[in-house]
Parts: C-alpha cells; sequence; structure tokens
C-alpha cells in the first residue's frame, strides 16, 4: 500500500529471521509463525502471576501443559537395566494438589531442581498407576527457572506451545520481536479509540505479551477483541454497501391476487408470530433493499407458510419464487405439500386451475431428462411461480424469468458464499428469506451468517403436543433396551407411526473409524474426539456405529417383528427414498429406520415416537432436529435417546441436556459453548489461518453490537473504505484475503 518503506525497518510483515535471528525464527517456524505479524498475533492463552503457582486440578489428560508449579519431593534411584539414574518428582500447587514427573539423568539436574524450588515446567499430561489409583503425571517435562536472566516480570505469560517449542521460548522470542517492531500505525479511528478507551495498537500488543498489572492484560485484550470484531463488522458493512448497487425488485402486495386468495382459504387462523413475521416479511418485499432475513421458528412452528405467504406475494408481482431445499426427500416434499396448501390456485396450467393461478415446478436432479426439460423450460418461461428443488442444482443450471425471492429452508447447512452465489450476478438481487429450525444467536447472525436480520416465531400452533425425551443407557441397563422396542410395539399398536435412527447407512466392508466418511452420515461426532476417546477406559476403539442396513433386518427379525418396516437412507436411488417416503406418508409403513436424511422439514403428524440409537453420536443441534419430527400432530410424542455412553461423561451430560429442554435457543446456546469457536466462524475454506482468534461469538456480544454500529456510521462517511486504507488491511487480516478481494470486486 505505502510506496516507501525503509528496508531497515521492521514491521509486521518482516520476516521472524530478522527480528530474532535465524535460529529463534526456525524454532518459531515449527508453529507455523514466520513474520513478526505471526508472532505477535500469537497471544499467551493466560497468565501466571509471579509468586503464584498454576492450578493442577485445570490439567487435562493429553494436553501440553505449562505449569508454574513448587517441587515438594525429589529423590533419586539407579536404573536397573541401563545405566543411569532416575530423578522422581513431586510437584504441588497452592492447594496442595500434587503431580509427578520424572527426569532421565539425574546427575545432571543435580542443583537446578531442588526441593522448595519454584519452577517453570512444560510436557504432556499422562497418567500411570500408582497402586489402586491411576494419578496424573508429566513425563520428561522441559523445565526452565523463573528469573531468565530477563529482569522479572510480575506475570508469566504462558503460551499455547508444541513439544520441543516450550513456552517459555515462545515468549522469549515474542519479547526479541516486540524489543526491535516499531509501533505499528493504529488504524482504528482516534475519536473510536477514545471513546471506547481502548489502548493504541501497538501498546496493546505490547501489553498482551508483556502485562505489568493485570488491568494491562484486560485492556490489551479489549483492544484486540475489538479489531476482531470491527474487522467482521466492516467486511459486512462493505458487503451490505454493495448490496446496495443492486437493487432487488420491489414487490408490494398487491389486493386480490393469490396471497389473498390462499389467505382466504386458509384452514386454521395463523399463530401471532406466524401474523407478525409476515408482516415484516411483506414490507420487506415491498422495498428495493435487498431482503435478507432468517425465520428463526422451532421445528413445527409452521415457517413453510409464512414462506409459501411471502412467495405468493412476489408472484402477485409477476416476479417468481424458488423454494431450496437441502436434500431431494425434503424438495419433493415440500413441491407436494405446497401443492395441496394451494389447491386450485396452485394448478396453473391444469384443466382444474383456479382463474388466477400459478404453476408450482420441482426440480431436482434425479427427476428424468425430459421432466428437467420442461421443468427448466416452465422456469425460463416464467410460466412457472413457484420453482422448489435442491439448491445446487438451482444454482447450478437454472435461468428464471424474473426471480424476485430465494427461500432457503434449514439454513444451517448453506455457508454465506453459497448463498451469494444463490443470489445470482444478475441486474437486481432476488430477496432472500431463510428459515430455520436451529435458533441462531444473534451475533452468529451478525457475523457468519452474514448480516441476517432475525424474525422469531416463538409459539407453535395451537394443539401441538408435548414431547417426552428419555435418555436409555443400554450399556448400563441392557434392559431397558427390551422396554424400547415394547415402547415402538405400543405405539404401533395404537396407530401411530414410529422413526428409529441410525448415524450410519452401513453396507460397506469397512469397519470403524478408518472408514472415509460417507456424505450421508453428516455432523456425526467423530468417535476420535478426546471427551469421547477418554471415556474408554481400557483405550479400545469403540464398535463402529450401527447402521440403517444392520439394524433394520435385526429388528424385523426380532423385536419387531410383524412389523411394517421401511428403510430410508441417502444411498437410495432418488425414486426409491420417494416411494419410502410416500408409502410412510400413506401410513403403509409403521416404522421408518433411517439416517438423519428425515432431520429436516419431514412432516408426517401421526408419527409419534421416535427412538435414536447411538445418540452420544450426534449434535446437540441434530437431535434437537430429529426430535421435532414427532409430536406434530395431536398425539403426545416420545423420543427415546439410546447410548451406551457411562454416567457421568461428557456425552451423557449432552444426551441429559437435550432430555431437560425442549427450547431450541437454549440448546444452541449449550451447543455453541460446547464446540470452539473456531468451528463456528469456519475459519476460511481455503484452511488459511482466519483472523479471529480472540472473538468469542457468545462472550462478546456487546463488543460485536457496537462494533456494528460503528461500522456502518464510518461507512456512510467513507464509503469503501477509501480514506481508511489501515481499516482495509484491518478487513483483509480479519475475514482473509478471498473475502476482502470478493468485497473489493466492483
Ligand atoms: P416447520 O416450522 O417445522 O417447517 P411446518 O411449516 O412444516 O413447520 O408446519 C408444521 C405443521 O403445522 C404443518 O402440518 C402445518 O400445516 C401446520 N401449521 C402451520 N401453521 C399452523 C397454524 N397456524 N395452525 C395450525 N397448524 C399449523
Ligand atoms: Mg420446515
Amino acid at each position: 500500500m505505502s510506496a516507501r518503506k525503509d528496508p531497515d525497518e521492521i514491521d509486521l510483515d518482516s520476516p521472524l529471521e530478522r527480528a530474532i535471528g535465524g535460529a529463534s525464527a526456525k524454532l518459531m517456524a515449527k508453529m507455523d509463525l514466520h513474520t513478526v505479524g505471526d508472532l505477535v498475533r500469537h497471544y499467551p492463552r493466560r497468565y501466571v502471576a509471579r509468586g503464584s503457582l498454576t492450578d493442577i486440578a485445570g490439567l487435562e489428560i493429553g494436553e501440553q501443559a505449562t505449569l508454574v508449579a513448587r517441587i515438594d519431593k525429589v529423590s533419586t534411584r539407579q536404573m536397573r537395566t541401563r545405566r543411569g539414574s532416575l530423578m522422581n518428582v513431586t510437584l504441588v500447587d497452592s492447594k496442595g494438589r500434587t503431580l509427578d514427573c520424572t527426569f532421565f539423568n539425574a546427575h545432571k539436574l543435580k542443583g537446578m531442581i531442588e526441593v522448595g524450588k519454584t519452577m517453570i515446567f512444560s510436557g504432556k499430561v499422562g497418567t500411570y498407576r500408582k497402586g489402586n489409583e491411576v494419578v496424573l503425571q508429566l513425563t520428561h517435562p522441559e523445565f526452565e527457572p523463573l528469573d531468565d536472566g530477563d529482569g522479572i516480570r510480575p506475570f508469566i505469560s504462558v503460551y499455547p506451545a508444541k513439544k520441543g517449542v516450550d513456552s517459555w521460548k515462545i515468549a522469549r522470542c515474542a519479547r526479541g520481536a516486540l524489543d526491535v517492531l516499531d509501533d505499528p500505525t493504529d488504524p482504528l479511528p482516534e475519536e473510536i479509540r477514545r471513546a471506547e478507551r481502548l489502548p493504541e495498537l501497538g501498546r496493546a500488543l505490547r501489553r498482551i505479551h508483556v502485562p505489568e498489572t493485570e488491568a494491562d492484560y484486560h485492556a490489551a485484550r479489549a483492544r484486540l477483541v475489538w479489531d476482531e470484531a470491527f474487522g467482521v463488522q466492516l467486511a459486512l458493512a462493505l458487503r451490505r454497501e454493495k448490496a446496495l448497487e443492486r437493487p432487488a425488485a420491489a414487490s408490494p402486495h398487491r389486493p386480490g391476487g393469490l396471497l389473498d386468495a390462499f389467505d382466504a382459504v386458509l384452514p386454521f387462523p395463523l399463530t401471532n408470530g406466524q401474523k407478525s413475521v409476515g408482516a415484516e416479511i411483506a414490507e420487506d418485499l415491498a422495498h428495493e433493499l435487498p431482503m435478507n432475513r432468517l425465520v428463526q421458528g422451532d421445528v413445527g412452528a409452521g415457517k413453510t407458510i409464512v414462506a409459501l405467504r411471502a412467495m405468493l406475494q412476489v408472484v402477485d408481482s409477476g416476479r417468481q419464487a424458488a423454494m431450496l431445499a437441502p436434500t431431494e426427500v425434503l424438495a419433493s416434499q415440500h413441491a407436494r405439500s405446497l401443492r395441496a396448501m394451494l389447491g386450485p390456485i396452485g394448478r396453473g396450467g391444469e384443466l382444474d386451475a383456479a382463474e388466477n393461478s400459478t404453476k408450482i415446478t420441482l426440480l431436482t436432479g434425479s427427476m428424468t431428462t425430459a421432466e428437467k426439460r420442461q421443468a427448466l423450460l416452465d422456469t425460463q418461461s416464467g410460466e412457472a411461480g413457484i420453482v422448489v428443488g435442491t439448491h445446487a442444482l438451482i444454482q447450478d443450471t437454472v435461468g428464471f424469468a424474473d426471480l424476485g425471492l430465494v427461500v432457503v429452508d434449514e439454513q444451517h447447512r448453506f455457508g454465506v458464499e453459497q448463498r451469494d452465489a444463490l443470489r445470482g450476478r444478475g441486474e437486481r438481487t432476488p430477496h432472500l428469506l431463510v428459515m430455520t429450525a436451529t435458533p441462531i444467536p444473534r451475533t452468529v447472525a451478525m457475523t457468519v451468517y452474514g448480516d441476517l436480520e432475525i424474525s422469531a416465531l416463538t409459539e407453535l400452533p395451537k394443539g401441538r403436543s408435548p414431547i417426552a425425551t428419555t435418555v436409555v443407557p443400554a450399556g448400563e441397563k441392557p434392559a431397558w433396551l427390551a422396554r424400547v422396542w415394547a415402547r415402538v410395539r405400543e405405539e404401533v399398536a395404537a396407530g401411530h407411526q414410529v422413526y428409529i435412527v441410525c448415524p450410519r447407512v452401513g453396507g460397506d466392508t469397512a469397519t470403524g473409524k478408518k472408514r472415509a466418511a460417507d456424505p450421508e452420515d453428516a455432523d456425526l461426532i467423530d468417535a476420535d474426539d478426546p471427551d469421547i476417546g477418554a471415556d474408554s477406559d481400557d483405550g479400545s476403539t469403540r464398535r463402529p456405529p450401527l447402521a440403517v442396513l444392520d439394524v433394520a433386518p435385526g429388528l424385523s427379525e426380532g423385536p419387531l417383528a410383524g412389523l411394517r418396516i421401511g428403510i430410508l437412507h441417502g444411498k437410495l436411488p432418488p425414486e426409491e427414498k420417494d416411494a419410502v417416503m410416500r408409502a410412510f406418508e400413506r401410513h403403509e409403513l409403521d416404522v421408518l429406520v433411517a439416517t438423519t436424511v428425515i432431520e429436516v422439514g419431514v412432516d408426517v403428524p401421526n408419527s409419534t415416537g421416535i427412538v435414536i440409537l447411538d445418540a452420544d453420536r450426534f449434535g446437540l443441534s441434530q437431535l434437537h432436529q430429529l426430535r421435532g419430527r414427532v409430536g406434530r400432530g395431536s398425539a403426545p410424542g416420545v423420543c427415546l435417546l439410546v447410548t451406551d455412553m457411562p454416567a457421568g461423561t461428557t456425552a451423557r451430560e449432552r444426551l441429559d441436556a437435550i432430555a431437560g429442554t425442549t427450547d431450541g435457543f437454549e440448546l444452541a446456546r449449550l451447543d455453541l459453548e460446547l464446540r470452539r469457536e473456531g468451528d463456528v466462524v469456519g475459519t476460511t475454506q481455503s484452511g488459511r489461518r482466519s483472523g479471529l482468534r480472540l472473538l468469542s461469538l457468545v462472550r462478546h456480544e456487546k463488543v460485536i453490537v457496537s462494533a456494528r454500529d460503528y461500522a456502518g456510521k464510518l461507512l456512510i462517511e467513507d464509503p469503501g473504505l477509501e480514506r481508511h486504507p489501515g481499516l482495509r488491511a484491518l478487513v483483509e487480516e480479519t475475514v482473509g484475503e478471498d473475502q476482502a478481494e470478493y468485497l473489493a470486486k466492483a
């Protein structure tokens, strides 16, 4: 950006070698830190006040731990089989908790490791058996005296480290780099910095590594968190700015049109939520500012009607609407239910159509070539007012006559980029309506999903039944499993239907975790997840997740013999999928053994039971979605979560959380907390390092909201950030070059 640059100056882009020398730079390269900026942005994980000790109780097995501890006991013994001696050392924290470690070559440590000394240790946390107990230990840790000749600082900064690159080595390199680095130009406008009482960037970067006081590192963190939030919000504001260059077509409500006709024949009153959200959408559609709205409503809240009413308003203006579903099953089900809801006004072009009618066209990959041709023709000619399909297909192949609205069902599967692609590159931007049953915290909607406005459908239609959820610990109480199947039979005997969900399709020869990921087994909790792995005490690998193709025959020959059982999964040919789904809808099947293909949108009100096998293998939101498949009619629903995870494990806690609440919003929060932040923000596709290191969507809501305000105001004064090159760089640093480039494109 700047043309002249002093060649001797060291800035954030300088290679580390120039700042800290070749040997240290090589070491830092092992941490994937290559420039001064990389290192300076590698912030400490925490701080230990000098004089205090690290809490040993907080250590986790398998982690590379760095801790400040006092040496409580030392004993040395000769090794029997080899020359040399072993030193056994017991470390202690301020609460008296102890941790054992062992060193080889004890004679070399004389004078360094002594009882009473406090030092900083680093090593992998493991366990060993001491009598009957399993105790923690650090194996052959590295250690370092606290006074490292660099003056005594009040805090020891503890860094994310790894074997061979200890925390104190990183600390030393970071200090070295900061010593020669000139303070970077602060990109943040002075007024904002003062108003928010944030320290300057240079100071914040120094103080986050080398704080003098507690207040220092809080202030430094606050500043750096703010920058991240601001970078994201500026990126989004730029995006909004661009959106205005391509307005939407205004489609105001047309009295006497299809929407009015539909409202007149609705068999039930709309809920208050449906009315108010409907009004918000109607207002948005009437304007040229492209709508970007998320309708969030728990499963069964009646989102489809909200979407249909929006589509009709657009069709009434002579434009088209597209409805995109994540799976073919769901797309064809949507098309069917929209046709059913609309009746004669949805049979445009047919003999029994109402005078004023539109045509609903289905478009999926599995249709015959002839069918597809016809569907594409209808879409291109504008004859089809409403086109329903899977999103990949519509995105790639379809030219609409005049697309006014895109409805995306079940957003959580689509990313921001995909969504932008859907909006096409035409002169006008279609309005966008996204529907999701997985509540998204506001901060996530504002950041990850790129600035969606949220409308919430909070109440369920009247006459809904409660769902009772029970965790069935099949491992501890095998008899309960028999009870599960008995329960399924009871539901069927009462004239109802039941889903049985397995985490896997099966039918493959490979087993266990080495099996290639199957796209239909989406979202499985990884068996290698340490949370889960740690629970198997003998370290043996778990059995592979249960599979539809194994479970279904077992049931029909065993505990569910005599019931009409169907199977549904993504590997079935599309016609067959459709046929199975229709058979289930028509109650020609009692039980459907399925994968998560039924997760979204499948609506069979007569289903009252769902049994989820290996429930611990699913994510929280996914379980909530699955559970929403029942209790859609007037009979109460039952959801049984079968697991062999033992009580007290994290996996069981998650299931108890699901059983404990049907509040989707609460569960979404829990899910967000359980997942790592990075997973949520979805580090750039290219795998490049994201600029988000400190920002937490859960903890920093206030900061995010305030950053959004400033970003909006700043762009009004300085469109495109022409006068703020530093902030442009911040955007790039925060959201990654790809995104920033995209935003810069005219
Ligand atoms: P979701 O929000 O999960 O997509 P749907 O739109 O599929 O829910 O609606 C679930 C069921 O509730 C459908 O059978 C639908 O016809 C029905 N429904 C929607 N709105 C109402 C209402 N206001 N009163 C009664 N039933 C309704
Ligand atoms: Mg739905």
